[in-house]
C-alpha cells in the first residue's frame, strides 16, 4: 500500500490540523481516503509543490486523479 497525508485547510483556518489521508494500492488502485489529525507543527512533504495552482486543484479535487498522478511522481521519495 502506498499513502499519501495532505492539508485541506490553510494554516489559519481553526480546522488546519484535520487533513486527508490517502492509501491505495498500486496494483489494483483500490484506496481509502479518511479524515486524520495531523498536529499542527508537522510538516508534511508536499508532493504537488511543483505544479502550478490550476493542476493543483485539478488533482485536490479528485481523489482517483490525485492518486494517479502520485503513483507515477512518488517513486523517487520512497
Ligand atoms: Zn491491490
Amino acid at each position: 500500500m502506498r499513502s499519501y497525508t495532505y492539508r485541506i485547510y490553510p494554516a489559519d483556518s481553526p480546522h488546519y490540523e484535520r487533513c486527508i489521508g490517502l492509501s491505495w494500492c498500486p496494483g489494483c488502485r483500490v484506496y481509502t481516503g479518511a479524515m486524520v489529525h495531523v498536529p499542527r507543527d508537522r510538516a508534511l512533504p508536499d508532493a504537488l509543490a511543483a505544479l502550478p495552482p490550476e493542476h493543483r486543484e485539478r488533482l485536490l479535487n479528485s481523489e482517483s486523479r490525485l492518486i494517479d498522478y502520485l503513483d507515477g511522481h512518488m517513486e523517487a521519495a520512497q
